[in-house]
């Protein structure tokens, strides 16, 4: 590695909590943090390593408006569910799509007006869920499904993982003819993503 063009490295897109390098290398600079002896990235951005200064730091690469904010209209897929909650990652805000990496929180309470006795009834993992934030305390996104225009927009088979088709008031698996229940959205499987 040559130390006459410092800014070789520079411009790597980088997301929150990606590592950058260690403090026996590279000063921690701004938009980073240290866990560990390791620095990582705070924000989403591009990395600039400075060979010359041994500094690493991360300029924001997103402006403020691509932030999910409390009543922000979101697009995600369902992650990992527990049997009162689900995780989703959100990956529209809007109609715009985001390169940063959030998460947000679907909690049981907050999927529909109607008593939901367990996540799985309504939404199962890699469904896309068209959702709204109502809180954003500590940058974790709480998320409600609980209005006529919010809901999975596209699920799929949990036999077989083909794309569900609605029904009357179910979903049906026109590969395996399995049904199933989610909390749907009005235009479910008709918006492209
Ligand atoms: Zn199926």
């Amino acid at each position: 590695m040559t130390l006459k063009s410092p800014e070789q490295k520079t411009g790597r897109l980088v997301v929150p909590g990606e590592r950058l390098g260690v403090i026996e290398e590279f000063i921690p600079d701004s938009g980073t943090y240290v866990k560990d002896g390791v620095i990582y990235s705070k924000t989403v951005g591009r990395a600039l390593v400075d060979l010359l200064n041994k500094r690493v730091s991360v300029y924001p690469l997103i402006d403020r408006e691509l932030v999910p904010k409390v009543s922000s209209t979101i697009v995600g897929q369902i992650g990992n569910a527990q049997s009162d909650n689900v995780l989703v990652k959100i990956f529209k805000l809007g109609n715009k799509r985001l390169s940063g990496e959030f998460s947000g929180i679907l909690h049981i309470s907050d999927v529909s007006d109607r008593y939901v006795d367990s996540m799985t009834d309504v939404c199962k993992p890699g469904d896309i869920v068209r959702a709204k934030v109502i809180s954003s305390k500590n940058r974790v996104f709480h998320l409600t499904t609980n209005d006529k225009n919010l809901g999975i927009m596209y699920a799929f088979c949990s036999r077989c993982g083909n794309l569900l088709e609605p029904q009357r008031y179910e979903l049906h698996c026109p590969k395996c003819g399995n049904t199933e229940n989610r909390k749907l959205a009005p235009d479910y499987g008709k918006k492209p993503l």
